[in-house]
């Protein structure tokens, strides 16, 4: 090991547009979470696995100087802050993939955002609500 790795950092890491990113904030928020559940009894395991979550993070460092994260374990708790941040950024770049790939197969169609609802229901009508949602969206797009 050389010097430089012998000696603590504090972690900087940026997104593309230069913006720190608060793994700080987020990991103090996971541990918030952990004493929690342990407050609650939950299992262990799950009160372990919040605790953990980012403790190690290896990134490498681009050529740009950017840092890339290489290596890390997330517990996937979904009331996690740290993970529910990892997840938005994964569902963020799969929705611009997607939306690229749709502008450059159709580059003249155009995006509409629709929200389907019905008024709120009793549980034991559940079931049937959903059929029937469903079968309605399925009578829409034909
Ligand atoms: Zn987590």
């Amino acid at each position: 090991m050389d010097e430089v790795q012998n000696q603590a950092q504090i972690l900087v890491d940026k997104n593309s547009k230069g913006k720190e990113r608060d793994w700080r904030g987020r990991k103090i928020a996971s541990l918030k979470l952990s004493e929690v559940f342990q407050a609650l009894d939950y299992k262990e395991t799950m009160v372990e696995r919040v605790t953990s979550c980012a403790e190690a993070l290896r990134f490498i460092k681009q050529p740009d100087g950017h840092l890339k994260l290489y290596q890390a374990f997330f517990c996937k708790n979904k009331l996690c802050q740290m993970c529910n941040w990892r997840r938005s950024m994964k569902y963020s770049y799969q929705t611009a993939r997607i939306v690229d790939e749709a502008m450059k197969q159709q580059p003249k169609g155009r995006f509409l955002f629709l929200t389907l609802t019905v008024k709120n229901i009793e549980g034991e009508k559940l079931s049937d609500t959903l059929s029937a949602l469903t079968q309605a969206f399925n009578r829409l797009f034909k």
